[in-house]
Parts: structure tokens; sequence; C-alpha cells
């Protein structure tokens, strides 16, 4: 699965533009946040690898923005656990275990439109990866 967020302006916000996209093209589009209002909506989602060109084609065909994300990478050398990220979550993807080690779930990680826990790490542990290169440039 590849992750985009999606921008609609006010005028695109209130049509159903990702239903229509759904069905026109039969592919599985999976919502991870949508923060919308009159004003105009962003929207993570996932979709299927092979799926991502026909998907942001019809996206921007239809007048939204379309961009790949950046991914979080952990490296757990550099993680002393310190626990400075945890609370900095917005969607609870850094936890503490029972032996007190931090743990990430990249799949509730909603990436560089967050990116809190990457600016906070006092050891570097956390970097802002590319999306699969070779998806990403498809997508351009
Ligand atoms: S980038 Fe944001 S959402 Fe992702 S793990 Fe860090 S703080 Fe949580
Ligand atoms: S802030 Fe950095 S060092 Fe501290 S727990 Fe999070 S990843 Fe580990």
């Amino acid at each position: 699965m590849v992750r985009i967020l999606l921008k609609f302006s006010e005028e695109l916000v209130g049509q159903p533009i990702t239903a229509e996209i759904i069905l026109e093209h039969k592919v599985p589009i999976n919502i991870i946040t949508a923060h919308v209002d009159s004003k105009g909506g962003e929207v993570l989602a996932e979709v299927p690898d092979e799926a991502l060109e026909t998907v942001v084609k019809a996206f921007r065909q239809r007048g939204a923005t379309v961009t790949l994300p950046k991914l979080i990478e952990i490296d757990k050398e550099k993680c002393f656990d310190c626990g400075a990220c945890v609370s900095l979550c917005p969607v609870e993807a850094i936890t503490v275990a029972e032996d007190c080690s931090v743990n990430f779930d990249k799949e509730k990680c909603v990436g560089s439109t967050c990116s809190a826990c990457v600016e906070a790490c006092p050891a570097g542990a956390i970097k802002s990866v590319k999306q699969n290169a070779e998806l990403a440039n498809n997508a351009h």
C-alpha cells in the first residue's frame, strides 16, 4: 500500500470525489486521517501499489492536489527509550511497553503530515524517509 495526501479546495470539499473514484476504478482507498471543514480538506489515505498511478491521476483530474508524504524510520540503535516522543504523537503510534522500551506502530503513523517526533528526538533516532522511489516517480 502507498500513502497519499489529498488536498481539496473550498469548491471541491463538498463533492463525493473519493467515493466516485472508488466506484469508477474499483479500487479500495483506505482513509487514515481526514481534516475537513467548509474551507477545504486534507485527507491522508492508502491505496494499493498497483492502483497508485490511476488514483493519483483521477484525483488530479478532478482538481485535488496529491502528494506522497514521507514516512518515518526508527534507528533502534540510537533510541535510548527516553520517552520524549511518546506524548507528542497525536495518533498514539508511539507507546511504552511493560519493560519501558518505546515502540512505534508505523501503520498508525501519519508521517510527514506530522513529524512531531522527528523534530523532538534528542538522539536523532527518527528520520523522515521517502516512500518507494519508483512508486513516487509514477505518481508525478
Ligand atoms: S510522525 Fe507524528 S504520527 Fe508519526 S509516530 Fe511521529 S509523532 Fe506519531
Ligand atoms: S525521543 Fe528518540 S530517543 Fe527518545 S524514545 Fe523517542 S525515539 Fe527514542
